[in-house]
């Protein structure tokens, strides 16, 4: 039985799986996510580490690791950005690339964040809650 999401990076190289994503899901504006995924913002969704799993060609993944100590990892063969792993990555969740993934998902992005790194060609208008820095969570 395969899961309900499934995802891959633009070449389909490298391929993944997720049982259930978390509800929270924000679109982060920081500087390093801009230049990672190229785009205004990134999108990252959440799911606990054991309902989420590489299920094709992690041989193919690099992982940069930044000065800031955060870990992301991309597809060697057609760079598409595909998990975000946290200085202080506690290994109890991973954050991948909501945009990779090939399923629909039953959530929907709930907040901005790292809006003071906001690129100035894009004006958020969806009237969801905008964080400066990081949200304010009761956990990491
Ligand atoms: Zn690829
Ligand atoms: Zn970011």
């Amino acid at each position: 039985m395969s899961s309900p999401y499934q995802g891959s990076c633009l070449c389909g190289a490298v391929h993944f799986e997720v049982d259930e994503i978390q509800p929270q899901m924000g679109h982060c504006h920081c500087s390093m996510c801009r230049k990672f995924h190229g785009a205004a913002f990134s999108t990252f969704g959440e799911a606990l580490t054991q309902h989420f799993r590489w299920t094709k060609g992690e041989e193919h993944l690099k992982t940069y690791l930044a000065n800031n100590n955060t870990q992301r990892q991309f597809c060697t063969h057609c760079g598409s950005s595909l998990r975000f792993i946290p200085s202080n990555d506690s290994g109890r969740v991973v954050e991948f690339s909501m945009g990779a993934l090939d399923s629909s998902c039953p959530h929907q992005p709930d907040a901005h964040i790292y809006t003071q790194d906001r690129a100035n060609w894009y004006s958020i208008k969806d009237g969801l809650p905008e964080f400066k820095g990081k949200r304010l969570k009761d956990q990491d």
